[in-house]
């Protein structure tokens, strides 16, 4: 069972029942994948299995597919929300951290284009490398910010200003259709600058609300 852990040690109690992810939240990664600007936010479930931490090393999930990155802002909740308020959603939010919404594109472009569910593309095991949290203490959700390099090279740059559904709307619609239990994460969605992984690349991580991180891919 996989539990979200604070870049303290400390273990958050409750296991991870769900990743709930929302697909083209930043106007510009939508272009970039030649995807209309959506008007209601996209919903998606990695499940639990999908889990994997951001150790110093990590293998790569998907094998041996195309595995593509999309480097985005993590929610660690840590109250039971369902139909829930954005002020509501604000006071449940335990913890923020970073991930990997690992997708096998080829797989995700050729279901799509036949109108059938992509979840095999997003959802297998190792598809959400999991960086530690920091608490939440609260900051300003429209004013976070991150940066993904890829062996040395900026790749992509999360503003949550850019987000077209911004957080706390947005985890309150996503209470509206999942109850999120506590211990659950969600996942924002990428801004432009998505590629491809190799398995020795060298992945790093900056932010503005304290989680850094640097990793390698372990084949
Ligand atoms: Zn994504």
């Amino acid at each position: 069972m996989q539990h979200a852990r604070f870049v303290s040690g400390e273990v958050f109690p409750q296991p991870i029942s769900k990743v709930v992810c929302v697909g083209r939240n930043y106007a510009e990664h939508a272009k970039e994948l030649n995807n209309p600007v959506p008007t209601t936010p996209i919903l998606f479930i990695k499940p639990n299995s999908a889990v994997v931490p951001m150790a110093p090393e990590f293998a790569l999930g998907g094998e041996g597919a195309e595995v593509h990155y999309e480097a985005e802002l993590a929610i660690l909740v840590g109250q039971r929300l369902s139909r829930a308020t954005p002020e509501a959603a604000r006071a449940a939010i335990a913890g923020l951290g970073l991930a990997l919404d690992l997708t096998l594109r080829d797989v995700q472009s050729d279901l799509k284009s036949k109108g059938l569910p992509w979840e095999i593309a997003k959802s297998f095991d190792g598809a959400c490398p999991l960086s530690d949290f920091v608490p939440y203490q609260g900051q300003d959700m429209t004013a976070l910010e991150y940066r993904f390099y890829l062996n040395g090279e900026l790749r992509q740059h999360g503003q949550t200003s850019d987000m077209l559904n911004p957080i706390l709307p947005l985890i309150a619609h996503m209470s509206s259709h999942f109850t999120l239990l506590p211990g659950d994460v969600i996942l924002t969605g990428t801004p432009k600058g998505v590629g491809r992984l190799h398995r020795t690349d060298a992945l790093v991580f900056e932010s503005n609300f304290g989680v850094q991180l640097q990793t390698r891919l372990s084949g």
